[in-house]
């Protein structure tokens, strides 16, 4: 790290791959620059994960496997507590890393990321020894009895939009239910993902358990995906490379779980309480930049309200303070890289050249303070139903809008993308609301509110989307493999070949 960081952050940053317990350099020595989204100044060279390096941390995780499986399952939630209670004690740090490598605003590092990773990791940690097993009620003289195993090694892909608790999310429930893992980070976001393996062994994790190797995706992410000794593959990503991660995990039949790309639709009924749908609304889009999976990217209004709302929508969204992620005050800072900034901009002229009317934003900000960071103004877009804009996945702060004149349009309109992972809707009238949910294509639905996630409740998509779930009851069902049990008490079976 350089000396100028440290002095400024008070942080050190972690430089090296996390296998077995310890932090090593990559085989080859390979290693790539991590740049703060501010300015693309250069954090740290960071150790970077080949094909080789995978299979060094897979020689790990399985050394690591039959102790941590066996392991009482209250000894594990016990330890995933202690990481909780960690991640709390240096949550000033986490939150800086965080916002250096993300530039998420600080507020959000410390007062969402922070508390949300430690509050994943203690449900966990409670849940381990809860998860519990059935008994069949079969035929009398036999009982047979279901456990959940651990599945074994266990790949782990995030990207880069949140490093820090993408970590919790993933490693929870695949670590509360005795499985150890290889994780692999995004490239452009490797630090707390890092900081996090090493809290493990502070607090007694074995070595081994976790390993966190950073490295490209057409190298180290497809040798998780190829290697014969990983038993399931966790993806957190874009839609298109969810497939390649279908495909080849085919080869040894891992199981897969896909978190992939949204759409989110976000209606807006004419009887609803407005000034909670224009909060709620803004949040949805423009919280961390836009670039969330869940993003109410997609505001649709009834014909009533439209003009009104959108008048007061773009009103605030022009005040929204966007600059350096580290003041107190920055409400949006900048996208995570500068190749994504780029990839938001060029949208904006798709918009453009697609005849949407861009209202507010479609460029970055003119404050010269702001000129070497990866900034983008808040976006919002006149644009139709089935406009490329509407369609595709743009991960930053750019939202489309359309309008509606009847409920069924709204729900038609709501579920015209290959997506479907959240949306949101905001009326007073209840059997509207629920009827509404009901035909909204989604894994998710928010009701008079958006974006609410929690441990306990499944995350997850369908279609596009992809398919499995995160958090709850749900998740630790898919990292476990349910094995049945049958014994024979006092049954009499029939002698089928007697003789
Ligand atoms: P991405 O698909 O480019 O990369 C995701 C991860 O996959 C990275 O770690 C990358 O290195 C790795 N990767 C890339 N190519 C690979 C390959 N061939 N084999 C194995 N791994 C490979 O996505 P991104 O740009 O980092 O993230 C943005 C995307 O993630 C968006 O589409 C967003 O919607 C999605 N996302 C989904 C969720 C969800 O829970 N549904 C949450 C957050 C983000």
């Amino acid at each position: 790290m350089s000396a100028a960081l440290a002095e400024t952050h008070g942080i050190r940053v972690p430089d090296k791959l996390y296998i077995g317990g310890r932090f090593v350099d990559a085989l080859d020595g390979k290693t790539l620059a991590v740049l703060n989204p501010h300015d693309n100044s250069t954090i740290a060279d960071v150790a970077l994960a080949s094909a080789a390096d995978v299979n060094r941390a897979v020689v790990a995780a399985r050394a690591a496997f039959p102790r941590w499986s066996r392991l009482a399952a209250g000894e594990r939630g016990r330890l995933l507590l202690k990481l909780a209670d960690a991640i709390e004690a240096n949550a000033d740090e986490l939150a800086r890393l965080e916002t250096l490598n993300t530039g998420h605003p600080i507020r959000d590092t410390r007062g969402l990321d922070v508390p949300r990773t430690a509050a994943t990791f203690r449900y966990f940690g409670g849940m381990a020894d809860k998860f519990e097993g059935s008994i069949v009620p079969v035929e009398p003289g036999f009982l047979d009895y279901v456990t959940h195993e651990a599945i074994g090694v266990v790949g782990q892909i995030v990207p880069w939009n949140f490093p820090l608790m993408f970590t919790s999310w993933k490693m929870g429930p695949a670590l509360a239910a005795g499985n150890t893992v290889v994780l692999k980070p995004s490239e452009i976001t490797p630090l707390t993902a890092l900081r996090i393996a090493e809290l493990m062994s502070e607090v007694g994790i074995p070595d081994g358990v976790v390993n966190v190797v950073p490295g490209f995706g057409n190298d180290a992410g497809e040798r998780i995906v190829q290697h014969p000794d990983i038993n399931k593959v966790s993806f957190t990503g874009s839609t298109a490379i969810g497939k390649r991660v279908l495909a080849g995990a085919s080869s040894n039949l891992k199981r897969v779980g896909l978190e992939l790309g949204g759409k989110g639709a976000n209606v807006v009924f004419e009887d609803a309480d407005i000034a909670r749908a224009l909060g709620g609304s803004l949040f949805a889009i423009f919280h961390n930049q836009g670039q969330a999976c869940i993003a109410g990217s997609r505001l649709i209004l009834h014909e009533r309200i439209a003009d009104a709302f959108v008048e007061k929508f773009l009103a605030v969204a022009k005040t929204i303070r966007i600059g350096d992620p580290f003041d107190p005050a920055t409400e949006m800072g900048p996208l995570t890289s500068s190749l994504h900034r780029d990839r938001v901009l060029a949208y904006c002229d798709v918009a453009r050249e697609q005849g949407g009317e861009i209202l507010i934003g479609g460029k970055a900000p003119a404050a010269p303070e702001l000129a070497e960071g990866c900034y983008v103004e808040p976006t919002v877009v006149r644009a139709k139903t089935h406009d490329r804009v509407s369609q595709e996945e743009v991960f930053g702060p750019f939202v489309t809008v359309t309008t509606f004149a009847t409920d069924a349009e709204a729900i038609e309109i709501a579920n015209a993308t290959q997506y479907g992972l959240g949306g949101g809707l905001w009326t007073r009238d209840l059997s509207r609301a629920h009827r509404t949910a009901r035909e909204i294509r989604s894994g998710m639905l928010w009701i008079n509110c958006y974006k609410r996630v929690h441990p306990g409740s499944p995350f997850g998509g369908m279609g596009a989307s992809g398919h499995g779930r995160e958090m709850g009851f749900e998740a630790m069902r898919q990292y476990t493999e349910p094995k049945a049990v049958w014994v024979n008490v006092d049954a009499e079976i029939p002698a089928f070949y007697a003789r």
